[in-house]
């Protein structure tokens, strides 16, 4: 019974922290900059070697920058050559949504995250092992939260 409990505890807990965040397009807007609302709000992509985090290589989460959600770890970045920042995992697999994204005539998925369906790129199955994957994120819908923050960094 005891175990029984615990389990549900944890189960109700996880759904608190997945449950949808939903906010109006205005409150979007006002919360993100240009950038970050044009990209994952309307599905934009930012310009190739563009992003801040591209070259970010201290150990660290990548969140979503609309709504925190814990997205990719710094131990799954690696260089793709591509100009955007390429993971080769997520998380755990529930932390994005995926979709089929036919804009181009290749046809492509498209990466959300579950928490508040912002934009954040793209998976390809180019990526390197274990995994395979490529996940091309595009710079401006994530922040970075580093593990250890550095003496002049403000306390987060
Ligand atoms: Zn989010």
């Amino acid at each position: 019974m005891y175990e029984y409990r615990a389990n549900l505890f944890a189960w109700v807990l996880y759904n608190i922290s997945m449950e949808k965040m939903r906010k109006s397009d205005a409150e979007w807007r006002a919360q993100l900059t240009e950038a970050e609302y044009g990209v994952t709000r309307h599905k934009g992509t930012e310009p190739p070697h563009s992003g801040a985090l591209l070259n970010e290589k201290r150990e660290g989460t990548f969140l979503c920058v609309c709504c925190g959600n814990p997205l990719f770890s710094s131990e799954t970045k690696y260089e793709s050559g591509t100009g955007w920042p390429s993971f080769y995992d997520v998380i755990d697999s529930d932390r994005v949504r995926l979709e089929s994204d036919h804009k181009l005539i290749m046809p492509r998925t498209e990466v959300l995250c579950a928490k508040c369906d912002a934009h954040l790129g793209h998976v390809f199955s180019d990526g390197p092992r274990p995994t395979g994957q490529r996940y091309c994120m595009n710079s401006v819908a994530l922040k970075f939260k580093p593990t250890k923050p550095r003496v002049e960094d403000p306390l987060l």
